[in-house]
């Protein structure tokens, strides 16, 4: 696929993709569905029409040989008959009027008889009137008979017969040499028929055939071969010389011409035969029905699976993705997307579950870093900022006395240059541990400087920071470290500045900050190791 396309595709969702892929693959299939079908089904209809036709037009055929069998075969019996070679031999008047006279002839369903001597001399003559009113003369049937004779003499005691015009209509002619009935003897003349293919006839051979044909004059030789597109070779006839079947191909039908040679083998008239192509627009509606039923099951099949997508893919991946995008928004990270579905979607959410749980174990691990000193473990200036606001914020709705402690531990810098900084590190450890103890669940102790820390009391009043400031005081004198180079006390020691605001007190956060700071200056001011709340400034120290 071209960058272009990979553009397009990419811009789409996942919805207009697979109605994209559907319509491709079912048109692709349509196509060749309908491509196979016109290649494979169309042509089958064509061939199965093609030999139809081609039946048809030999049963029509083999309709005028059988006329020509039957003809041969009464024809051969006149010729094996020893009364006629009699007559032959002996003309009989009698022989001759009740085989050949008018009465026999008006019975017989011949339409002329010759008997012809072997000097091509007629020595016998019958007719009968054809359906066209007209009598056969003897020479309409002799002189194309002696014609043919003269280029192809009948040598053996076969009977030939074949078609021609006598008096403008088709006839069946045959003829036999006259021998003996046993076939013995010198051949004495020839005995020839004709019969007439009158209308009867030929609408028996056309019963018979199954197909309606018409029989027309035909002037020139090739010219109904010329018109006929193609040419269609039949299987052999017994009498008929011709095998050819010109043929015109059209969308709607078939036209087959068969041309009738008369003795002298020129044409003189046409077969002509007629096929509605019914089966191969029969074939076209099938294929059209099969390819609109085919469309319509997969527009069905498309719609149903479309529908599946959306239910089983689309919708909920789209819902995976609004929560994600409020998990973004929100940054609740203790969220968990609920999703009960045993699928990969249900896979995928499980999976972004976990992450969540890993991301919030990292934001906490993260949190807890960010707001706790790393040397006493307990809380840092940010968390004390912070919870200091937060108290403030709580106390705009819910008035109740606040109290902050500072405290400094006296003569620090001369404890790390006496004992060592790690000596240092501990001894803040330490104070660090005990303000915590000291401390209830509600207060917050945090290390707010190098050795500087920071207690903030809720709901705690001045006498209720006192007694936190003292509790701490004796804390830190009952771990009794030795500080030698403080001039104020042999162990270490602290300087405690309360402030405490009421109930009614109305102000900023760093003003209470700066109160307390103002007095743990005057704590240390008047010889450190004691306690200096703001309201009671001059307190014992303990
Ligand atoms: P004062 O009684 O007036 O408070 O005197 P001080 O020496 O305690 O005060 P100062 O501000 O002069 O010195 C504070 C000292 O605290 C200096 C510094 O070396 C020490 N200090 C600050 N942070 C740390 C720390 O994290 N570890 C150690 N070991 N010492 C620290
Ligand atoms: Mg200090
Ligand atoms: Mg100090």
């Amino acid at each position: 696929m071209g960058p272009l396309n990979q553009g397009l595709l990419a811009r789409l969702g996942i919805r207009p993709r697979i109605v994209l892929m559907f319509a491709l693959v079912f048109g692709l299939m349509g196509s060749l569905g309908l491509l196979l079908m016109q290649h494979n089904l169309l042509p089958a209809f064509d061939a199965i029409e093609k030999r139809f036709a081609q039946d048809s037009a030999k049963r029509v055929v083999s309709g005028f040989d059988e006329q020509l069998s039957s003809l041969s075969v009464l024809n051969h019996d006149w010729a094996f008959w020893d009364e006629l070679y009699s007559h032959m031999q002996q003309p009989s008047p009698a022989f001759e009027h009740s085989n050949i006279g008018t009465a026999a002839m008006q019975s017989s369903n011949l339409n002329a008889i010759l008997f012809v001597d072997r000097h091509q001399k007629v020595a016998g003559f019958g007719a009968r009137a054809q359906s066209n009113g007209e009598m056969p003369r003897q020479n309409d049937v002799l002189a194309p008979l002696l014609r043919r004779w003269a280029r192809a003499p009948q040598q053996t005691l076969v009977t030939a017969c074949g078609l021609m015009q006598v008096q403008k209509m088709v006839s069946a002619v045959c003829w036999t040499p006259i021998v003996h009935s046993d076939g013995t003897g010198t051949p004495i003349g020839l005995v020839v028929m004709a019969r007439e293919l009158d209308r009867s006839t030929l609408a028996t051979i056309g019963q018979n055939a199954g197909i309606p044909f018409t029989v027309e004059p035909q002037a020139e030789a090739p010219s109904g071969a010329a018109t006929a597109e193609l040419s269609w070779e039949l299987s052999a006839f017994k009498y008929l010389p011709h095998r050819s079947l010109g043929v015109v191909y059209e969308d709607q039908r078939i036209t087959m011409h068969y041309l009738l040679y008369d003795l002298e083998e020129k044409p003189f008239s046409a077969v002509h035969m007629q096929l509605e192509r019914s089966l191969a627009a029969q074939a076209q509606r099938i294929v059209l029905d099969v390819v609109l039923q085919l469309a319509l099951v997969a527009l069905v099949s498309g719609l149903a699976l479309l529908l599946a997508v959306h239910l089983w893919l689309v919708r909920p991946i789209r819902r995976l993705q609004a929560d994600l995008v409020g998990l973004g928004t929100t940054q609740r990270w203790d969220s968990v997307l609920a999703y009960e579905r045993a699928d990969e979607i249900g896979a995928l959410t499980q999976g972004v579950n976990a992450l969540l749980q890993v991301l919030r174990c990292q934001v906490d691990a993260l949190t807890t870093l960010s707001s706790t000193d790393a040397l006493t473990g307990i809380a840092n200036r940010r968390q004390f900022d912070e919870r200091l606001a937060y108290e403030f914020v709580r106390l705009a709705r819910r008035p109740a006395p606040l109290s902050l402690l500072l405290l400094d531990v006296d003569h620090f810098k001369r404890y790390n240059d006496m004992y060592g900084h790690p000596m240092g590190d501990a001894a803040l450890q330490q104070v660090g541990a005990l303000l915590k103890k000291c401390c209830r669940q509600q207060d917050l102790p945090a290390r707010i400087g190098g050795e500087e820390f920071g207690l903030l009391l809720p709901e705690t009043d001045a006498p209720g920071a006192i007694t936190m400031a003292e509790k701490c005081m004796q804390a830190l004198a009952a771990q009794a470290i030795v500080h030698g180079g403080s001039t104020t006390h042999p162990y270490l020691t602290a300087s405690i500045g309360i402030a405490t605001w009421g109930s009614d007190h109305v102000g900023e956060a760093s003003a209470l900050l700066r109160q307390a700071d103002e007095a743990l200056y005057t704590a240390k001011q008047q010889g450190r190791n004691r306690i200096c709340h703001r309201c009671y400034p001059d307190l014992p120290t303990s």
